[in-house]
């Protein structure tokens, strides 16, 4: 089996040696476990802040560790009561080629509503942070108005099309005008604004222009600039959901003051509230029951940016960062 595990940490943006490739023997299962073969691999912006040795919400990868990921797998050897070999999951075991499980974790895929990909982007973790991001934190509401960052992206681009099935006036802001293109005809955003293209106070004019009433809704997924520009757009006593904030996730560039951001939240009276998903899984089921019809049946679009083997998963996780994925960033370790 191979796996890539942590070879150092990170001054600022990840590099290839901070990656490393590996050859292990393969692993058997004992009483209780199985056996996985990865199809998929999840990268995700939150892998970044695992490679860091500061305190978080969850543990960091240890220097010489398997990277942290969750992959759509197939069980190929069982001595578990609860899955049999051929049974497909989703499974925590990270940035490897195979893994062995307990079955802690492991949630059982019923193949049919998607393509397996599917079930690690709009039908997996991101897209049920889009929903309860949207839903449980912002409070979104019909006839109001949502601002989404990272809009094309495994979170946002959910995160627009169900605002916009709401009854709400959607506005993205995504890197570039292919994703600007895509984000109007193919997602549905009533405007997409393009970051790359549009300095602060450039950027912050576009949203007042694009948001008559103001901002009722920022699904914050980026920080940066762009949440300075949303900031004096927001309405009185709006709601801003902290989902992410990618552009600060490899050192504080284009950082907004504190009492910039202090002031606007108090003057505007405005209710910020961050989340991270693992504590709201308890809404994975009522999230599916919604969504997974929307996917089967056409209603939700979602866009894939696949890396092939898994020796490519550095360089892909690095453009990750970067904004050079273009919907969901996998990496495909097996056939299907
Ligand atoms: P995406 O598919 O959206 O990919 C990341 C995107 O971030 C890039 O494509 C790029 O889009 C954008 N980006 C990168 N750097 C910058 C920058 N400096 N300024 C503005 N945009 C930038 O990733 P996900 O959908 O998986 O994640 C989106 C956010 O949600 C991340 O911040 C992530 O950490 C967070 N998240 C949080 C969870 C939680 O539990 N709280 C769970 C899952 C995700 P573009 O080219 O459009 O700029």
């Amino acid at each position: 089996m191979q796996r890539i595990v942590l070879a150092s940490r990170p001054e600022a943006k990840p590099e290839p040696a901070n990656f490393r490739l590996e050859d292990a023997p393969m692993p058997t299962p004992g009483k209780g476990e199985v056996l996985l073969r990865t199809i998929w691999l999840s990268l995700d912006p939150y892998m970044r802040g695992r490679m860091s040795a500061a305190k978080s919400y969850a543990k960091p990868v240890e220097i010489g560790e398997t990277m942290t990921a969750q992959v759509v797998a197939e069980v190929i050897a069982s001595q578990h009561d609860g899955f049999a070999v051929g049974d497909l999951v989703i499974a925590p075991i990270g940035w490897a080629s195979h893994g062995i499980s307990d079955g802690t974790m492991l949630e059982k895929i019923t193949p049919g509503a998607a393509p397996l990909s599917a079930y690690l982007g709009v039908l997996g973790m991101p897209g049920t942070t889009a929903w309860v991001g949207l839903n449980d934190v912002g409070g979104a509401q019909p006839g109001e108005t949502v601002v989404v960052s990272a809009a094309t992206g495994a979170v946002g681009s959910l995160v627009g099309q169900l605002a916009k099935q709401k009854g709400m006036r959607v506005i993205g802001v995504a890197g570039g005008a292919d994703k600007c293109a895509y984000a109007e005809k193919e997602l549905g955003y009533d405007v997409c604004l393009d970051h790359r293209a549009l300095d602060r106070k450039a950027l912050t004019a576009a949203i007042a222009e694009a948001a008559p009433e103001g901002v009722h809704v920022y699904f914050e997924n980026v920080g940066g600039k762009t949440l300075e520009a949303v900031l004096p757009n927001m309405r009185d006593f709006g709601r801003i959901a902290i989902c992410g904030m990618i552009a600060w996730y490899s050192g504080a560039e284009n950082a907004p003051p504190a009492p910039l951001v202090w002031s606007a939240i108090l003057r505007q009276r405005l209710r910020v509230e961050g989340f991270i998903i693992f504590d709201r899984w308890n809404r994975r089921p009522d999230f599916l029951a919604e969504v997974a019809p929307l996917v089967k049946s056409g209603k939700i679009h979602y866009r894939e940016t696949i890396a092939e083997g898994l020796e490519n998963a550095p360089a892909a996780f690095m453009e990750l960062l970067e904004g050079g994925n273009f919907g969901k960033q996998l990496v495909r370790v097996g056939p299907d």
